[in-house]
């Protein structure tokens, strides 16, 4: 079976990853991961419909799917090591962030409303082909047995 995740860096350090996550980008390195896998099992989807309550970042229109890739400490990944609070300037991150997660919950409860199926990606779990591709077939509904027999493309 051709794995195209494969050449997938493999995890980085956290405290880099940290770093890198504050970087807000709408295109980045788990997002990729999941659209690849997407692409590979056959799937069409649209990018950061801004249309819809907070745009989300990868939509299957026909199944009526919403996809988030949440960054772990921007959207504070419950329980996650990745989502731990800097230790300085509490009065300005504590706030931030808990508004964050305020918006996306917001978010995902208008889009329940209009129909839409929601799931989330969290950037720990993208990060690890095995996970990811866990993860998004479960967010696909689908069972691990279709990764196989679907080639590229
Ligand atoms: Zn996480």
């Amino acid at each position: 079976m051709d794995k195209p995740l494969e050449t997938m860096e493999p995890e980085i350090d956290p405290r880099r990853s940290a770093l890198m996550s504050r970087i807000r980008s709408s295109n980045t390195r788990p997002e990729i991961a999941v659209r690849r896998l997407l692409h590979a099992l056959g799937y069409r989807f649209r990018l950061h419909r801004r249309d819809l309550p907070g745009k989300p970042d990868i939509v299957l229109p026909r199944h009526r799917l919403a996809l988030f890739v949440h960054g772990c400490f921007w959207h504070q990944h419950p329980g996650c090591r990745l989502a731990s609070k800097p230790k300085t300037r509490q009065d300005y991150w504590t706030p931030k962030l808990a508004g964050n997660v305020q918006r996306d919950q917001l978010a995902q409860e208008a889009l329940a409303a209009m129909g839409w199926r929601v799931e989330v990606i969290w950037e720990c779990d993208a990060r690890k082909p095995a996970e990811l591709e866990r993860r998004v077939l479960e967010a696909l509904k689908l069972g691990v047995s279709a990764m196989r027999g679907k080639g590229r493309g």
